[in-house]
């Protein structure tokens, strides 16, 4: 198969925010882990929509409310077939990669978890898919069960088979670590799962916008992203979860939309998605989604992941030839994530430094405070990669890295 170049200056140009300056310097975005920027198309769609469209959804006859109801309904088909899902029900519109967790935590947990069931997380993820599953465990009286990984980063699937037994209900693993960059081998996480009858659930909120996802050839039963990740706006994320799991699930909160009929003395509910969707959504951020999907389709995600893995290679060849740089996280199979420490250096001075030359990198534990304490570090500064990112850009980043290395030595 031959790779489609992708036209790094036209992708740049789509970008406003990438001309601005911070600091008295060109902006260099390296958190994209964090959130990425917007191009101009989602900006205008949210524009647009408050400028000849806003309403409310699935509720009006008026002609906005109708065509605003159309516009949301596009995005949710535009997901479907992002994903490869069956069937458009079978994606639930929320706030994003957090909510939808707790949703299924609570729901799934409410539905099919007893006393003495067990919960298998790994050792690599992010405080959203650690805190739900335990405060689900407690209230059900369930057991927590974490695959662990090794110094690189990388999942022991020989543990994590053993862990497996007629106990285990759900298997909740990321797909790509947001801290370390790991890619999870996760077809055959799903499928170990699933010869023991447990449902997984794949956090892509640091996959979705790097790697093709098929919901269908993976045989997931949950999957759970947010749209600011990706290019959409902040405030919407996708829940994608089999028809069957979604219909023996109960609502996850009451009000409109999620109701078939209502009397005092008896609530019925609506059918999926709405069950799940309870109350005004995020609208425009939620009809934006469909237009990131198709600006990520029109450049093509298997182009993207060429360019940012070739990105991804030069900055690790250059970054280790600062002197006292440790990568954190050394898996082969990686994505978009260079996380580093350096000797005797804290990452928070390192990112102060780099925010005075312009440069944008998150430092901290990166919500995955379990990784940090095993590793035996307080935190790392990472350096996260969008399709919008240059050769130039890492250079700039590396040489400004070395200069605050060298002022704080
Ligand atoms: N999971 C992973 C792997 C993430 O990287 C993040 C955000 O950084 C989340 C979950 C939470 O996403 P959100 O804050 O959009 O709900």
């Amino acid at each position: 198969m031959t790779l489609k170049k992708i036209d790094i200056n036209k992708i740049r140009s789509d970008f406003p925010i990438l001309k601005r300056e911070v600091n008295g310097k060109p902006l260099i975005y390296l958190d994209n882990g964090a959130t990425t920027q917007k191009p101009q198309v989602v900006i205008d769609a949210l524009v647009n929509y408050y400028t000849d469209m806003n309403a409310n959804i699935h509720r009006g006859v008026h002609y906005l409310s109708q065509i605003s109801t159309d516009a949301f309904e596009v995005t949710r088909r535009k997901v479907q077939g992002f994903i490869h899902a069956s069937h458009d029900y079978e994606i639930i519109l929320t706030k994003g990669t957090t909510e939808s967790i707790n949703l299924v935590a609570q729901c799934f947990g409410e539905a099919f978890i007893s006393e003495g069931d067990e919960i298998i997380i790994s050792a690599m993820e992010h405080h959203s898919n650690i805190v739900p599953w335990q405060m689900m465990c407690e209230a059900k009286g369930a057991v927590l069960k974490v695959i662990p990984m090794d110094s690189r980063g990388v999942l022991d699937i020989d543990i994590y088979k053993d862990m497996l037994s007629e106990r285990t209900k759900m298997v909740a693993v990321t797909y790509v670590s947001n801290a370390l960059g790991t890619i999870n081998p996760v077809e055959e996480i799903i499928r170990y799962a699933h010869d023991y009858g447990a449902a997984v659930l794949l956090d892509a909120a640091q996959a979705i916008h790097h790697i093709t996802i098929d919901v269908s050839k993976l045989d997931v039963d949950f999957l759970v992203f947010s749209g600011h990740k990706m290019y959409a706006p902040t405030g919407i994320g996708v829940l994608y979860g089999k028809e069957k799991w979604l219909n023996a699930m109960p609502p996850y909160q009451g009000g409109g939309d999620m109701i078939k009929d209502v009397t005092f003395a008896k609530t019925t509910y609506n059918e999926l998605p709405f069950k799940f969707e309870a109350g005004t959504p995020n609208i425009e951020a939620g009809i934006c989604l469909a237009y990131a999907i198709d600006y990520m389709t029109d450049i093509g995600l298997e182009a993207i992941k060429a360019y940012e893995d070739e990105l991804l290679e030069y900055a690790t060849l250059e970054i280790l030839k600062i002197e006292g740089v440790r990568i954190i996280g050394t898996s082969e199979a990686k994505s978009s994530v260079l996380s580093f420490v350096v000797d005797g250096v804290h990452p928070y001075d390192i990112g102060v430094i780099l925010d005075k030359l312009g440069i944008a990198v998150r430092t901290g534990h990166h919500c995955a405070q379990p990784v940090m304490d095993q590793l035996g570090i307080p935190g790392t500064v990472r350096a996260s990669l969008a399709m919008y990112n240059t050769k130039e850009d890492i250079d700039i980043f590396i040489k400004g890295l070395q200069r605050a290395v060298d002022m704080l030595k």
